[in-house]
């Protein structure tokens, strides 16, 4: 992305009255009408209001108002988040024509800041999967090559940014679907601390463990987008009312002294060889710029992608059960309430999301809630435990994003447990509750992105982005 079209220059241009607001959308939505044909990044394209919120941004500009900080910037929002009037489907036939009465509060700073949401990208199904293949209007395509995917589940989301068509997009991060699109796209995904971006108006998947953040081009938008989002809010119970940290401030820090850790378990066994020898030179390029690297083991990291497949499906399956036919979207007309609300499941929902129903309810069932949902939850802590240990020797600490960089529509598709492998790296942060970010860093064999991942513990975004910004800035070119 050149200069002139970041988030941060084109707000700066809008502010100062140098370029339109009116002017910036009308750019981005015909770069859209232009490309998306080919990439299926949206789902929706708002035109008609982003036209008239950039021509009020206009106005305040002319009467000598201060917008805000993303005054007349394009944003595209992962269909899974309410936005007023607006279809919000999550990808799902379930949903079809249902209009949310509110904004999700992430959408109402957004506003509030001054930017401009231009639609509502695509999604795997109820954000479950990898590839955004569980769509139900089809799957998205990888900008850098279209037989690929783009990755999931804010595949939209990350083919919107890497294609061009905006600098920034929300998407939300259960357990990698922020990260993983953006390592396999070539761009910036940040999953916030837990709690730290409100969860309100982000229809849930699985609630202990979701989290919307930014994806963006560069580091220092995904930074100005994360401060705009970012704090407390009392619509969402599990909000932490911390203050937000200045992270933009600190990007040019540099990394002297900060110590990181590359998680060995990550390096080793399914991790694709070329994205392993990337992310030992990510970690080399951080030394060389200061850092003290070492070797630290998270142990129980490997146990993650078990915890997760049945911790996340566990609070899927209750969830979902407010799609019933009776409250939102669909409805298949039977001759009893229970016969309509099995006719209108059974239709509204894909074959992913009906896997994760059948396996949640199976593992909170009695007599099997002890063997599988309880002992999820203790590996949790187990994993939560090891990082903590880990964070006691270093600041950050640094592994893959993605086992592999993107692969081909219809590779993995036959094969859900090969689907779920892609999560490998991102979900042992996803239940930490920690923060971690994905940054481009080179290519692999086959010349397509590969995403390095910086994690650090709760709270400490600065020190996240201080190494990602010392990342994106060494990464080859
Ligand atoms: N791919 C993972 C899943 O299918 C993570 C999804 C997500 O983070 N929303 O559950």
């Amino acid at each position: 992305m050149s200069e002139n079209t970041t988030a941060a220059s084109l707000a700066a241009a809008v502010r100062g009255g140098d370029r339109s607001a009116v002017e910036v959308v009308e750019e981005c939505l015909a770069a859209i009408d232009a490309g998306d044909r080919a990439l299926h990044a949206f789902l929706t394209v708002t035109a008609e209001a982003a036209r008239a919120a950039a021509a009020e941004i206009d106005q305040r500009v002319a009467a000598g108002d201060d917008p805000g900080p993303l005054a007349g910037v394009p944003v595209a929002l992962k269909d899974n988040m309410c936005t007023r009037g607006v279809a919000t489907t999550c990808g799902s036939r379930i949903l079809e024509g249902w209009c949310p009465p509110y904004d999700a509060t992430v959408v109402e700073r957004l506003a509030a800041a001054g930017a401009i949401v231009v639609g509502k990208t695509n999604l795997d199904e109820f954000a479950m999967g990898s590839s955004t293949e569980n769509s139900a209007f089809g799957p998205s395509r990888n900008p850098r090559d279209t037989s690929r995917v783009p990755g999931g589940s804010s595949g939209g989301s990350a083919a919107a940014v890497a294609a061009g068509f905006v600098p920034l997009a929300l998407g939300s991060d259960t357990g990698g679907s922020i990260r993983q699109p953006a390592a396999l796209c070539g761009v910036v995904g940040m999953k916030p601390t837990y709690g730290r971006v409100s969860r309100s108006g982000l229809v849930a998947f699985a609630s202990s463990l979701d989290q919307i953040g930014p994806l963006t081009a560069t580091v220092a938008d995904a930074a100005l987008l994360f401060e705009v989002i970012a704090g407390h809010d009392p619509l969402d119970s599990t909000s932490i009312p911390e203050p937000v940290p200045e992270v933009g401030a600190h990007l040019d820090d540099g990394v002297e002294g900060l110590r990181v850790g590359l998680v060995t378990e990550l390096l080793g066994e399914g991790i694709a060889p070329d994205v392993a020898v990337r992310t030992r030179a990510a970690a080399d390029a951080l030394e060389e710029a200061g850092a003290k690297v070492e070797e630290v083991a998270v142990p129980a990291a490997v146990y993650g992608l078990s915890a997760y497949y049945l911790i996340a499906p566990a609070e899927a399956s209750s969830n979902l059960a407010r799609f019933d036919g009776v409250r939102y979207g669909l409805r298949v007309d039977a001759p009893t309430t229970q016969e309509m609300m099995v006719a209108t499941r059974t239709k509204g929902f894909g074959p992913e999301v009906k896997r994760r129903i059948m396996l949640g309810t199976y593992a909170l069932s009695a007599g099997y809630y002890d063997a599988y949902y309880g002992k999820a939850q203790r590996v949790r802590t187990l994993i939560a435990d090891d990082f903590a240990a880990a964070y006691e020797r270093v600041d950050v600490l640094l592994a893959p994003t993605s086992p592999t960089t993107a692969f081909p529509l219809g590779d993995k598709t036959a094969d859900p447990m090969a689907m779920y492998m892609n999560d490998v790296c991102t979900i042992p942060s996803s239940l930490s509750g920690d923060p971690a970010v994905s940054v481009p860093f080179g290519t692999g064999d086959d010349g397509l992105p590969v995403g390095v991942q910086v994690m650090a513990p709760a709270l400490a975004e600065i020190d996240l982005f201080r190494a990602a910004a010392a990342l994106e800035a060494s990464a080859p070119r």
